[in-house]
């Protein structure tokens, strides 16, 4: 099982850092854990052509989680020689939000369809798209995946995804606070992947901004670092992978952030650029 960082960024955008978005390379799959900004283009450094991801799991509706979901679908329209619907696989909502990606695709799609015959031939872009809520389990292949409930609240419902196969388990976690869902989800993994904030970093930047309400709101519905490091620690997991640094991590700036979340938890950590991944 292979687990990559295709986007370690946030809503705030970044030269060097896409949107949230997690491959997980498990059984016989390709999974995409949320989909957001650059995905795709990161999805390719990865060695993964875009039809060759047959799912993607989302974990709640926050734009900077989905931004590029209709790039995901459309490439594998229009790459794939053969037409197979992505499958996506979020909260209740998700089916609305897709439906509504779908008609704001309608325009690109007409015109595709219009110019080639063999588009035509294979059928109209569609999504296979199952909303779930916490406690179910979902069989992708040779995967097994079960869902969680986390607390990213105001934003409901919110998910998260433990993955397994070949004896391994990858929990996969969206923006969430500490909460029961999440020990469940990330109990005993071999690889717990967390996005997280940094509530030392936020304060000093709001301190600079002249509207800082705003940044500050962020704090009550993320894990930090520490955290994260305690939720890791407490379900006994053997590696942490920390992503969506908010505010994004500084060149350097690496050790530090692991410092944090060390003083916590004793196993591995891993945190960096796009594209790190760990492999169990
Ligand atoms: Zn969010
Ligand atoms: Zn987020």
């Amino acid at each position: 099982m292979k687990i990559t960082l295709l986007g370690t960024g946030s809503p705030l955008p970044d030269p060097n850092r896409a949107g949230p978005s997690t491959l997980v390379q498990a059984g016989d799959q390709n999974i995409v854990v949320d989909c957001g900004r650059g995905a795709v283009m990161r999805l390719l450094a990865a060695g993964v052509l875009p039809g060759m991801v047959g799912t993607a799991l989302i974990t709640h509706l926050h734009s900077d989680h989905i931004t590029d979901l209709n790039d995901l679908v459309t490439t594998r329209w229009i790459m794939m020689p053969v037409n197979v619907p992505l499958r996506v696989v979020g909260p209740v909502g998700t089916k609305a939000i897709v439906d509504a990606m779908l008609q704001m695709l309608g325009p690109d799609q007409s015109y595709r369809l219009g110019h080639h015959d063999d588009l035509r031939a294979a059928g109209p872009l569609t999504v296979d798209v199952t909303e779930v809520g916490p406690g179910e389990t979902l069989q992708i292949g040779t995967v097994t995946v079960t869902t969680h409930a986390t607390d990213h609240r105001p934003v409901e419902p919110s998910l998260g995804y433990r993955i397994a196969a070949d004896g391994h388990v990858a929990a996969l976690a969206g923006d969430t606070i500490p909460c029961a869902g999440l020990d469940d989800l990330c109990r005993d993994a071999d690889v717990y992947v967390q996005t997280v904030i940094r509530e030392d970093l936020v304060a000093q930047l709001a301190a600079l901004l002249p509207n800082s309400q705003r940044l500050l709101d962020i704090l009550d519905y993320h894990s930090t670092v520490a955290q994260a490091g305690q939720t890791a620690s407490r379900n006994r997991v053997k590696t942490l992978v920390l992503t969506h640094y908010v505010p994004a991590m500084q060149p350097g700036a690496e050790e530090d952030w692991r410092r944090v979340a060390a003083e916590h938890f004793t196993g591995t950590i891993v945190l960096g650029p796009d594209l790190t991944s760990v492999e169990v």
